[in-house]
């Protein structure tokens, strides 16, 4: 029995829609509504659908950089969702987050050894000449050179600059990192290069991940679990063979569909999706899928489906396979 890190209970983000300033709320984004996991210590667990999805909202709502609306964080059997933003501010050394744009998310003022020496000040990590041979660690364990150091941002390649990204998450020494499609801006020459780079550090670290993707082909290669969400809600959760062999959920079915297949002599069917994504600020009533499922069903139009183990380690929300859960328990 593997031992959790983070269980989320019933998260949710909501952002009020003010059609002026003077208005009261019209509504609400519902950009993640009611989402509940556990990721295990050392596992990398991947958060993956289509863009828009709500991926980014659950990543920095677990961190608190943005307040979640509703909903339980249990880091290491504490709920941080209680704690004030001073003690925040000190748990979140040992949670970091990685961005897609490594880019924008750097200081272009400051050289890279300004970048990684910043989250040791800020966290009162040594003296300075400490600091300066932790950086100078971090630098090497992610492949950058000494001379690296002096330089700025822009003086960098996406792929150099994501391992900037990645070091200034480590600087900490975090046990989870949440990685918002780090190598989606990146030429896929260099994305197995990352992606490579960040299995060692977790070999060596111990580090546990969530990794975020738009796209079921990128998370194959690195991911213990996967988590599908689909319009602010997961659908489905399973370890990734399961997941690639045998997905239960029609949205699942649809974009596996669509990852392209190397083996020419494997035909596969694809799967297209009629119509758009609906909002987030008007979901369907009951499954959000509804609109676009090829096998819906009247009950689909009216009830949300709940989460259930629909196999052993295999969860589903889809009425289709709840007469199986009920004979199960039956
Ligand atoms: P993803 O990362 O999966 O692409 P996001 O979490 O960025 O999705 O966004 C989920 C939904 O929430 C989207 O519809 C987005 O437009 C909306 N959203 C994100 N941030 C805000 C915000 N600050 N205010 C209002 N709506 C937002
Ligand atoms: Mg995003």
């Amino acid at each position: 029995m593997s031992e959790s890190l983070l269980e989320v209970k019933s998260l949710k983000k909501y952002y009020p829609i003010n059609k002026s300033f003077f208005n009261k709320a019209q509504g609400f984004v519902k950009a993640v509504d009611d989402i509940t996991f556990s990721v295990n210590k050392g596992e990398t667990f991947g958060l993956v659908g289509e863009s828009g999805c709500g991926k980014s909202t659950t990543g920095r709502s677990l961190l608190r950089l943005i307040e979640p609306t509703a909903g339980e964080i249990w880091f290491e059997g504490q709920d941080i969702t209680k704690l004030s933003m001073e003690e925040m501010r000190k748990r979140r050394r040992e949670m970091q987050i990685v961005f897609q744009d490594p880019f924008s998310s750097l200081d272009p003022r400051n050289t890279v050894q300004r970048i990684l020496e910043e989250p040791l000040i800020v966290h009162g990590v040594g003296n300075a000449k400490e600091r300066r041979a932790a950086v100078e660690r971090l630098a090497d364990v992610v492949g950058l050179a000494k001379v690296h150091l002096q330089r700025y941002p822009h003086q960098f390649s996406g792929g150099q600059r994501q391992r900037i990204g990645i070091a200034r998450a480590l600087a900490l020494q975090p046990k989870l990192i949440i990685a918002d499609e780090p190598v989606s801006a990146l030429d896929v020459s260099i994305q197995s290069q990352v992606i490579n780079l960040m299995q060692d550090l977790q070999s060596e670290f111990g580090l546990t991940y969530i990794f975020i993707a738009h796209d079921l082909s990128v998370v194959k290669h690195i991911c213990d679990r996967v988590a599908v969400m689909y319009l602010g809600r997961i659908v489905e959760i399973t370890d990734k063979d399961k997941l690639y062999s045998h997905p239960l959920h029609p949205y699942t079915q649809a974009l596996l569909s669509a990852v392209p297949e190397p083996d020419p002599d494997i035909r596969k069917e694809r799967i297209i999706l009629q119509g758009e994504v609906p909002s987030p600020s008007n979901a369907p009533v009951g499954c959000a899928f509804n609109t676009r499922c090829p096998r819906v069903m009247d009950v689909c139009r009216n009830l949300r489906p709940a989460l259930l183990e629909t196999e052993p380690g295999h969860l589903t929300a889809c009425h289709l396979y709840e007469g199986e859960v009920k004979t199960l328990l039956a």
